[in-house]
């Protein structure tokens, strides 16, 4: 089976990790909010100067970051966004979200990525994702909440007019910040709630903060009535999945942990929760040393719901159907496996009831 022509549902992608480079470009040189010199307080803009002129000692000597943006290409835009081959661990994948991070601080830049995250995705015949970020990590040039969700809905509503994509947006609290900022997040987001935001989440250092230090903040999301997924199980980590499991997370980021325990598989089981699989996010950031024994074949045999999907596109430098070919390549599943894979993505979504049943007659 051709996988780039499989209608594709994704589940786990994060907007500031998976930015077209393209869009990014034109933001660089185009947006008139956005103070190149003092990106991230001059620290991001500084880092790109001087490594720029490293990475790339070819090019003219710049006096100033604006210049050396004005004749940037998207092929050396790229390396500031897209790890290695050789990336060593998890700190050096983190370091790909610095540019967007800065980029992404007015309501132009949110919504041009928005669009162009959509539109990378419709291209590749995905019929639904659901695109997550961090409101929390928006507000540097001073918008609020509601300017920046705003800002994205209205950039995946026009990818929607263009393409026909159905999209939806997980609003991520942050491992880091404190409850209040988390909960202060939530509520303004809740304003949303099936309005173009369908779900909360969790991201960030999980091996620093564990899930059990979340439940209070979860059981508030519970009272909102959001549904919720976590990221869990990405460090290695089994009780994360399964205090993930008990406080009620709908699905769980990752959880390539699950596998190893027969307790957790069968809470999973039970639970009927699913997991959102990443494969070469969790090679890269050295979650799993190979696929050797990544559980997408157990899930699969154990009837536990699952689906592939890419995490962070840009940053890994991958894309939704080259991770369907990575698992493909390694498993040598039959078309039951990939048929499972999409009815999973449609039963896991947290989409509207009329939303699946279009999702479910497009097979
Ligand atoms: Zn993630």
């Amino acid at each position: 089976m051709e996988l780039f022509r499989e209608s594709k549902i994704e589940l786990h992608c994060h907007l500031d990790g998976s930015l077209d480079v393209d869009t990014t470009l034109g933001i660089l040189k185009n947006d008139p909010g956005l103070d190149l010199e003092n990106l991230v307080g001059g620290v991001t803009g500084k880092a790109l100067f001087w490594d720029y002129r490293e990475k790339f000692p070819y090019k003219p000597e710049y006096s100033n970051l604006k210049e050396l943006i004005a004749d940037l290409s998207a092929d050396e835009l790229k390396t500031y966004l897209t790890v290695g081959e050789g990336c060593r661990d998890l700190m050096e994948y983190l370091t790909r979200f610095d540019l967007p991070l800065a980029v992404l601080q007015t309501e132009y830049a949110l919504e041009q990525s928005a669009y162009g995250f959509a539109m990378a995705a419709a291209r590749e015949n995905i019929r639904y994702i659901e695109a997550r970020f961090a409101p929390t990590s928006h507000r540097q040039l001073g918008l609020e909440f509601n300017q920046i969700i705003d800002a994205v809905l209205r950039g995946l509503k026009r990818a929607k007019a263009d393409t026909g994509i159905i999209t939806n947006v997980i609003v991520c609290a942050m491992r880091g910040l404190s409850a209040e900022e988390n909960l202060e997040m939530f509520k303004a987001a809740r304003e949303y709630l099936n309005l173009g935001v369908c779900a909360a989440d969790l991201a960030g250092n999980e091996a620093a903060y564990p899930a059990n230090e979340f439940l209070t903040l979860f059981s508030e999301v519970k009272k909102l009535g959001m549904p919720f997924t976590l990221h869990a199980g990405e460090c290695g980590s089994l009780i994360n999945v399964k205090d993930s499991i008990e406080m009620g997370a709908g699905r769980i980021g990752h959880g390539v942990a699950a596998g190893k325990s027969e307790e957790v598989m069968k809470l999973a089981k039970k639970s009927g929760v699913g997991f959102e699989l990443c494969p070469s996010s969790n090679l890269q950031t050295k979650a799993v040393e190979s696929l050797d024994n990544y559980p997408v074949e157990t899930f699969f045999e154990q009837q536990i719901f699952y689906n592939i999907n890419t995490d962070n596109k840009t940053v890994s430098g991958i894309t939704l159907t080259g991770e369907m070919e990575l698992i493909q390549g390694q498993f040598g599943f039959d078309e039951d496996f990939w048929t499972t894979n999409y009815l999973n993505g449609v039963h896991m979504a947290f989409a509207s009831d009329d939303v699946k049943e279009r999702l479910v007659r497009g097979v």
